[in-house]
């Protein structure tokens, strides 16, 4: 596997993450959602008790009205999962919520004139733990650090708050514990740890789920997560009669390279075309490794001519490559591709992917070196100029809308 530069990880922690991660984080997402609404559930009989007991008390319903907000943004926040409204940023907000709610309950506490049960009760102040662990459930890096600091920061300032105006040595908050500096700095101290062994958790989990979705040697996704890319994208190709492609790409004589230079050389000449494969493409296609010099490029809203001439540009770019070998500089290595267009009277599950694999098995047959679509050998520079100049007005749009 690469080595990761700290510059790369921290880019990665703050940038958009992969489309598997997305989903592991939904699916925590909806787990934390219905842990919540339990728990909201839960700490609602203790409000409600106290209005059976003594209805006539606003501080009691007060506390009542509380839960009854934090119980609509649970029920809400699992309606909207249930509806497909996930969001990425969910993950940051709902955590953020999730430790702003303890904080709440804390305030109530203060308002309802009892400071020294914001301050030294153990029950609630652990529920921002329980926040905070939550948040490995959602796999994005961000939510530990900014929830944990969001926690103490608000923690502190309702420690600050009470401190000043509140004397806690009188016997009118008599009953809760004795305040003391040391506890407090100890509960922030647990908190800042719990958020880095969240955290700590999450980058594993993340290593760990890159390790089963990407090819280590090349970084790119892997077959499997391929195969279900290729479900869901011919899924959306006839859902909304859009155009796809799917291109099968093997590299030339590859065997005999291997043998001539040796199997690191081998490895390089795939690292460097993995590499240029993925910079030709748009960000929005997926690039994979099939299996050892086999490559899949899935083009969505692509037109096969389209496909063919990208994939063309990508073959010439090879040709010109000059592979670096130890003592053999200006090895070259040429690719052969097949290019699929989606056609929904054949194309069911991983069928245009095996259409690619017999245009590609053509291509080979045509001599190698080359790129082959249902109508023949793409002629080298077909779209050159004109139609570039067309692309790149598309994706800009696309990158517009997007
Ligand atoms: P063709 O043009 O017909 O595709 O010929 P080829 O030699 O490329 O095809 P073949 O399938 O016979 O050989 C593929 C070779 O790819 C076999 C192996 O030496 C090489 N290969 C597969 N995976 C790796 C890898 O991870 N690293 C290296 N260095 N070589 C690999
Ligand atoms: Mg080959
Ligand atoms: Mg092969």
């Amino acid at each position: 596997m690469p080595e990761t530069p700290t510059g790369a990880r921290w880019e990665r922690l703050l940038s958009a993450r992969d489309a598997s991660l997305i989903d592991a984080g939904a699916a925590g997402e909806r787990t934390v959602a219905q842990a919540r609404l339990v728990l909201t559930a839960v700490l609602a009989t203790i409000p409600i008790q106290a209005v059976v007991e003594r209805p006539g008390s606003p501080e009691n319903w007060m506390g009542f009205a509380a839960v009854g907000v934090f119980f609509a943004f649970a029920v809400t926040v699992l309606w909207a999962l249930g509806h497909g409204l996930y969001r990425p940023w969910f993950a940051v907000a709902t955590s953020v919520y999730d430790v702003t709610s303890v904080t709440a309950i804390l305030l109530v506490f203060v308002v309802m004139g009892r400071p020294q049960i914001a301050v030294n009760s153990r029950v609630i102040f652990e529920i921002y733990l329980l926040a905070i662990s939550a948040t490995c459930l959602r796999y994005d890096g961000r939510t530990p650090l900014v929830a944990g600091a969001v926690a103490v920061a608000e923690y502190a300032a309702i420690v600050f708050f009470v401190r000043a105006n509140y004397d806690l040595a009188s016997p009118e908050y008599r009953g809760f514990g004795q305040f003391s500096w040391g506890d407090q700095v100890g509960r922030l101290i647990i908190l800042s740890v719990a958020a880095l062994l969240a955290w700590a958790i999450l980058q594993r989990a993340e290593r760990l789920r890159q390790l089963s979705t990407h090819d280590p040697l090349t970084g790119l996704l892997n077959r499997n997560v391929l195969e279900e890319r290729v479900r869901e994208e011919v899924i959306r190709a006839r859902r909304h009669s859009r155009s796809l492609a799917v291109a099968m790409v093997d590299l030339d004589l590859f065997k005999r390279f291997n043998d001539a230079y040796g199997h690191a050389a081998g490895d390089l000449v795939l690292r460097t075309f993995s590499r240029t494969l993925r910079e030709a493409v748009r960000r929005t296609d997926i690039v994979a490794r099939f299996g050892g010099e086999e490559f899949v490029v899935v083009m969505p809203e692509t037109p096969v001519i389209d496909a063919g001439a990208k994939l063309d540009q990508i073959r010439r770019a090879m040709e010109e490559l000059q592979i670096q070998a130890p003592g053999e500089p200006g090895a070259r290595v040429t690719l052969s591709a097949g290019v699929a267009s989606f056609d929904p009277a054949r194309d069911h599950g991983l069928r245009i992917l095996e259409r690619a694999d017999d245009l590609l098995m053509a291509a080979k047959r045509a001599g190698r070196n080359c790129v082959m679509s249902e109508f023949g050998v793409v002629p080298p520079g077909v779209l050159d100029g004109a139609r570039r100049e067309s692309d790149d007005a598309r994706v800009d749009a696309r990158t517009r809308r997007s």
